[in-house]
């Protein structure tokens, strides 16, 4: 079961789509990453990595972080404040620099 959450800017309204547990991937026969979705349990038995979408909070970079090889500082500014985008919650906002992330109510749901 996955949980989806949106946060919302409070300053800019900047909106990130979150998923809490982000893309699942296991190796085929060839050595090929293949992601396995919902709901193929089957698949998600044999996956040993995890891409999650992750954040930056000193430039806006968004890009997916595999849990096998994890990366700490931004690819895209260098600096190490990358942050999982479901707990965004409570942190600044790197677009306008003056507002903070808060979880928007109306848009939890539960797939
Ligand atoms: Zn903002
Ligand atoms: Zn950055």
């Amino acid at each position: 079961m996955a949980e989806g959450l949106r946060y919302v800017c409070n300053g800019c309204g900047h909106a990130i789509e979150a998923w809490s547990d982000g893309n699942p991937y296991y190796i085929d026969e060839t050595g090929a990453k293949q992601y396995a979705y919902h709901p193929d349990h089957e698949r998600l038995d044999q996956c040993i990595g995890n891409d999650s979408p992750h954040l930056c909070l000193s430039c806006g970079h968004e890009f997916m972080m595999d849990s096998l090889a994890p990366v700490s500082a931004c690819s895209n500014c260098a600096a190490h404040k990358l942050v999982p985008t479901y707990q965004l919650d409570g942190q600044p906002c790197p677009y306008c620099k003056a507002g903070v992330f808060v979880a928007d109510p109306d848009s939890h749901c539960i797939s």
